[in-house]
Parts: structure tokens; C-alpha cells; sequence
């Protein structure tokens, strides 16, 4: 995690003395959010959260990854919880992954569709998987692009629900965690938070 920047850092790096100091003034939400592009099993953090479907049994994408590099013991947990509802988050051990933990929700299936009943359904994924964070006491999670690959979410829309809906948890929430690390695998994604976090996050 200390290799990984704060999106306050980032930005300080490159700015001149004068932002800096706008930067730096007021202790806002820049230092509790990173934005990270790659792999998220390599993540050395309290939870990664996991975009599974509802059988939790694992499945392509990142839950595919995730139960690769976890190993058979996360199957095996998993099996035993009896799936997830869309929208709803579980928790279990993280076993071969650095990461403690791994938080399973169930993001919504989209096809390119985005009405009422999907971004209310993309948005409990972030709120439930925090709520579990706070529920176990854990400081650092990092979050993939839920729904964004297999399921179809449109990126941008995902994004901005991604992004509002932890700022506004963390604002709530501030005592509680450390580090929320949006995990992006492609270069799409990374260009679509990078623009956006600029402007959610730059000014608190
Ligand atoms: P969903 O079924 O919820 O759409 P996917 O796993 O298909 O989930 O895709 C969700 C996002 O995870 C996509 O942006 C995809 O590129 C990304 N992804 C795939 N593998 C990894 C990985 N190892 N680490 C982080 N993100 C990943």
C-alpha cells in the first residue's frame, strides 16, 4: 500500500507551489483515495472486493482471478455461504492472496442498459461492501470496476456511481477507514477515474 500514492499525492507531484498549498489545506477526502491500474490479487490491503455472481462459486474476469491466486480454501468458503443477491456484499477470508479478506458482491447484469434498478443495484455494491469493511473494523479496501466487464455496465455511468458512492460513504465514515484503492484493469477505465477523480476529489 505505501507504494501506491494518495490521490492528494498524486497531485501534488504535480503541481506548483501554489496549488500545493490549495492542495494540502483542509485535509479532504484526497488522502483517503488512490487509483491504481493492474491486478488487484497483488493488492497488500485489508480487502479487495470481488465483482462475483450470485452463485459466489467463481465464475471469468476478476473472480476468476481472485480464486486463482486465493486457492481451493476460498471455493470452499464460498460454497458455504449459499450465494449473494445482487446488489448485497459477503465476506470471507482471503487465504493465498495478500489481501486479509475478499468481499463478494454481486454487481448488476446490464447489457449496455442503465435505468433505475441498475444503478440502484451498483451503487449497494459499493455502499454494502463498505458497510462490511466497517463491520469488521479493516482500514484499507480496494474496489474493481464492478460490472463493468462480463455484466456490461457502461464504464462511464459505472464510474460515477463508484466514485459518488464512496465519497459521500467516506465523508460519513471518516474515523473508519484508512484507503480506498479503485482498482482499473484498462486503459479506458483509468482515463474515465482519472478525469473524474480530479474533479470529485481535488477540491476537499
Ligand atoms: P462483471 O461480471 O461484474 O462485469 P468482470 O470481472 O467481467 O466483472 O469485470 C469487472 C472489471 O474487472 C473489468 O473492468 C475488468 O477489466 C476488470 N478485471 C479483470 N481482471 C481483473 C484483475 N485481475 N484485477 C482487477 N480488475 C480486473
Amino acid at each position: 500500500l505505501d507504494d501506491i500514492p494518495t490521490w492528494r499525492e498524486e497531485n501534488r507531484s504535480r503541481t506548483n507551489k501554489d496549488d500545493e498549498k490549495e492542495l494540502t489545506a483542509g485535509g479532504g477526502l484526497g488522502d483517503k483515495v488512490s487509483l491504481y491500474k493492474g491486478d488487484i490479487t497483488v493488492l497488500e490491503v485489508d480487502a479487495i472486493v470481488n465483482a462475483a455472481n450470485t452463485s459466489l462459486l467463481g465464475g471469468g474476469g476478476v473472480d476468476g482471478c481472485i480464486h486463482k491466486s486465493a486457492g481451493c480454501c476460498l471455493y470452499d468458503e464460498c460454497h458455504s455461504l449459499n450465494g449473494c443477491e445482487t446488489g448485497k456484499a459477503k465476506i470471507t477470508c482471503g487465504y493465498d492472496l495478500p489481501a486479509r479478506y475478499v468481499i463478494h458482491t454481486v454487481g448488476p447484469v446490464a447489457r449496455g442498459h442503465v435505468g433505475d434498478k441498475e444503478i440502484k443495484d451498483l451503487t449497494s455494491c459499493y455502499k454494502n461492501s463498505l458497510d462490511l469493511v466497517k463491520e469488521y473494523d479493516l482500514r484499507t479496501v480496494a474496489f474493481p470496476c464492478i460490472s463493468t466487464g462480463i455484466y456490461g455496465y457502461p464504464n462511464e455511468p459505472a464510474a460515477d456511481i463508484a466514485l459518488g458512492t464512496v465519497k459521500k460513504w467516506i465523508e460519513e465514515n471518516s474515523d473508519k477507514i484508512t484507503r480506498v484503492i479503485f482498482c482499473v484493469f484498462l486503459e479506458t477505465d483509468f482515463t474515465i477515474y482519472k478525469k473524474k477523480m480530479a474533479i470529485i476529489f481535488q477540491d476537499n
